[in-house]
Formats: structure tokens, C-alpha cells, sequence
């Protein structure tokens, strides 16, 4: 079906590239609507059933990974050590916390980067922005810089060939509970954080031979679900990947399971909105601190006019400083309105500044305290904090500074390896889930 039967033509996107050649667009496009899909219908209705699930109070969600992926970076060790960190942070945050935890990857298709300018100079040369792996590459030359739409194809293909590595991963006995401790091995860990894990680890162990020892063998012990999400940015990437679904004849972007709206897309009139008003995926809307109510309840009546549970995620990010004042009116105007919704923290994308040295980097305390405001919101209003959004990897990157092994501004530069925003790193990732693990576990009480 050509899209625009589905969408409405003639609507403004923002932050959209700017393609030299009209003719290597269409035919990357042909391409690309010629492919068959990455995931699932019906995956991504079971995910909104988890959505649905979590935003009810009994289930937590856990979504992180790179903020750009790269096509060099999409290696077997980089993919493993993304999917064993997220799969380590799941277990501690479930086994304090006693709710079942919903794993959702920024991966296997988080190519594509909104920036504030279009263009970047330096020492007098001006070249296009680095817009992600999807539409040009880092590096600053002219031909490296500029838009190629053949990018978009190779994001199709990087992102089947991360799909199925982690589809071997989760449902080929590696995410198997019985592998907890396995998931541990071969990080550089902090011998805190790793004896902590270690220790959890062990508990779990022995609660699952008590089971076995009774009989008791659940096939949910030896697969996880693990789905994939990214920024619904390159529309014509989006579209090009939207197909009916033969069940219920109903428009999926089969690019990802999940699919967000960022924080400069999300004009109510765009053509993005209406792009998620029209796909049957579980959304999420990003919520920076000047988001009001009205704003909040107009994307209610756009995407989830009918107010089905798990279609629509709030992922707020409003930064440390600002998290306890903005937030408690958003939450208060959509209990009010009687709308289902899951708020889940994002408190990476509030909390950027620039280091003297010149890194993009973020606090790691300030990560936390984004957190730790948005638990006591919650407490106070009683509704669910039902999940977070993390930008991390698996590696043992130098980016974000603080965490237990007290990284410095001055260490920035022995490990930055981001493509765009700093990541937590391995370490950094499991102490966030242990403190996490806590304020989830106190909230509950
Ligand atoms: C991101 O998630 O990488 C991002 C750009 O976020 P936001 O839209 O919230 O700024
Ligand atoms: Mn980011």
C-alpha cells in the first residue's frame, strides 16, 4: 500500500535530512518497502498487553541502550555486552522488586539523531550535522557529511542482522534465569557491583533448584521476551517499513516493536504525530519541562482517542533540578482525565552539559537524583513509576561522570566512544539498578 493512503501528504516534519538526490530517496524507499518486515504484528501487541500490564502497577519497564548506534558498532561483542547488561539490570530490578520486568532494547534500529542545528562549522569549514548512521557519518568531510539515502537500506539490514542475534540470544537458552551468574562474566567490573550481582545471583540460583527440587519448571525460566525500539525520526525510513497487518488489516511500523516521538518532533499538527496517530505500535511521547497539561492531554485525544491500555507511554525528561516541580501537574491532569497511560523516566536527556574539555557528558548522582524524584512524584500522587530510559552500553566507556568508580571530567577522554550522548557504562548501569531495585522495592511497601 503507498503510504500515503495511510498518511496525510503535505504535513511539516521537522528535523528531517536534507537529501541531495530526489531519484536515490525513491529508489532507497523501493527498496526498503520491497523488504520484509522485522518484527511482528503480533510481538507488538503482546507488548502493548506488557504496557497495558505495567501501567496498571504490576509490571516495571526497562528500556536502554546506545543513543546512536553505528553500523560499525553493530558487532557480535558490542550487541552481547548491550543485551547481557540490560538482561543483568532486569534480574536486580525483579528480584527486589517482585514485578515482572518489561525488556525493551534502544536497538536494532536507533540509527537516526535530531539536532539543534542543521549544520556544524569548524575552523571556518560548515558541513551538515551528523544526523546518525542513517542519514550521513561522523566524520567531518564533505562527502562523509553528506545525506545518502542508501544509509537507510543498510539500517534495515544492520538492524535484522542486531534482531537476530538478539533473538538467538533471548530465546536460544542464554537469557535462561539458570544463567544469571553467566551474564556477569567478562565485564572489567567493579568488584562491589559484581560481588552484589554475584550474591543476588546465588539467591536466585538456589530459589530455582528449590523449585525444580518440587517439580516445579516454568518454560517463562528459559526465554525472554526482548523487544526492539528506536525514535520514529526518518519518516520516510518509518513508512517505507508500515504494512498492513493481515490479522486485522490495521497499519504496524514494523521496524521496531516500540517506536517513539522525540521531544522536537512532537508538534501536534506534523507530520510525526500524525505518522504514530496512524500505526497500531505501542508509542511513547518524550516530555521535556515545558510540557504542559494541555499538551499532555492533546496527544491523548491525537493517539489514544479510545483509550486502549499499553498504546501510549509518557517518557519524561525534565532533568534533576526540575523533575519534582513539573511533573506532579502532567500526572495529575491525566489521572484526572481518567486516561491509561505508563510514565516511564528517562533522566539521561535533561541532565547533558558540556565539560571543560569539551565532552557532551552527564552526572551520574544527577541521573540518579532524576530518578529518585520521579519515585517520590509518584509515592506522593500515588500513582506507578512504571519504568525507565536509559542510554547505556555494555562497554567500559568513559562518558558520563560519578558512579561508584568515580569517573572525572579528566577521565572523560581515556574511553569516549559515543557517537552522539554519553552512556552509562557497565558498571554504572548495574549500581543504577540496584538503587533502583531499592526505590522500586520501598515504593512497593
Ligand atoms: C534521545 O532519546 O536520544 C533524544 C534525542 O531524546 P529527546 O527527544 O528527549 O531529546
Ligand atoms: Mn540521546
Amino acid at each position: 500500500m503507498k503510504s500515503d493512503a495511510i498518511f496525510t501528504p503535505g504535513l511539516v516534519a521537522a528535523q528531517q535530512p536534507t537529501w541531495p538526490d530526489a531519484a536515490a530517496v525513491k529508489e532507497a524507499i523501493a527498496e526498503l518497502e520491497s523488504f520484509p518486515p522485522l518484527v511482528f504484528a503480533g510481538e507488538c501487541d503482546n507488548l502493548k498487553a506488557k504496557i497495558a500490564q505495567a501501567a496498571r502497577g504490576d509490571a516495571f519497564w526497562l528500556q536502554g541502550g546506545d543513543c546512536a548506534e553505528t553500523f560499525v558498532g553493530a558487532t557480535a561483542d558490542s550487541i552481547r555486552n548491550r543485551i547481557k547488561t540490560i538482561l543483568q539490570m532486569a534480574a536486580v530490578l525483579q528480584y527486589f522488586s517482585s514485578l515482572p520486568v518489561i525488556k525493551v532494547g534502544r536497538m536494532a534500529g536507533q540509527f537516526a539523531k535530531p539536532r539543534s542545528n542543521d549544520n556544524e562549522t569548524r575552523d571556518g569549514v560548515t558541513l551538515p550535522a551528523y544526523r546518525g548512521d542513517a542519514v550521513n557519518d561522523l566524520e567531518f568531510t564533505e562527502k562523509s557529511r553528506t545525506p545518502n539515502p542508501q544509509r537507510l537500506v543498510r539500517v534495515y539490514n544492520t538492524s535484522s542482522a542486531t534482531l537476530n542475534l538478539v533473538r538467538a540470544f533471548t530465546k536460544g537458552g542464554f537469557a535462561d534465569l539458570r544463567q544469571v551468574h553467566t551474564w556477569n562474566r567478562g565485564f572489567a567490573a567493579d568488584a562491589r557491583f559484581s560481588a552484589r550481582y554475584e550474591e543476588m545471583a546465588n539467591e536466585i540460583g538456589r530459589a530455582i533448584k528449590f523449585m525444580e527440587s518440587a517439580g516445579v519448571d516454568p518454560e517463562s525460566f528459559k526465554a525472554v521476551d526482548f523487544y526492539s525500539s528506536h525514535e520514529a525520526l526518518i519518516l520516510e525510513y518509518e513508512k517505507a517499513l508500515t504494512r498492513i497487518d493481515s490479522r486485522t488489516e490495521n497499519p504496524y511500523d514494523v521496524s521496531a516493536h516500540f517506536l517513539w516521538i522525540g521531544e522536537r518532533t512532537r508538534q501536534l499538527d506534523g507530520a510525526h504525530m500524525d505518522f504514530a496517530q496512524k500505526i497500531h505500535n505501542p508509542i511513547g511521547v518524550k516530555l521535556g519541562p515545558k510540557s504542559t497539561p494541555e499538551d499532555v492531554l492533546a496527544i491523548i485525544a491525537k493517539l489514544n482517542p479510545d483509550n486502549e491500555p499499553g498504546r501510549l507511554t509518557f517518557i519524561t525528561r525534565m532533568g534533576a533540578g526540575l523533575i519534582r516541580e513539573k511533573l506532579p501537574e502532567l500526572i495529575k491532569t491525566v489521572e484526572k482525565s481518567g486516561a491509561i497511560v505508563l510514565w516511564v523516566c528517562d533522566p539521561m536527556h535533561g541532565n547533558t552539559y558540556e565539560a571543560p574539555s569539551g565532552y557532551k557528558t552527564r552526572k551520574f548522582d544527577d541521573v540518579l537524583d532524576e530518578v529518585r524524584g520521579f519515585f517520590e512524584v509518584h509515592k506522593k500522587l500515588g500513582t506507578h513509576p512504571g519504568g525507565i530510559h536509559i542510554e547505556l552500553t555494555g562497554d567500559d566507556v568513559t562518558e558520563c561522570v560519578g558512579g561508584g568508580e568515580a569517573i572525572s571530567h579528566e577521565d572523560l577522554s581515556s574511553r569516549y566512544e559515543s557517537a552522539c550522548d554519553p552512556r552509562l557504562n557497565h558498571t554504572q548501569s548495574l549500581e543504577l539498578a540496584f538503587l533502583v531495585a531499592e526505590m522500586l522495592r520501598d515504593h512497593k511497601k
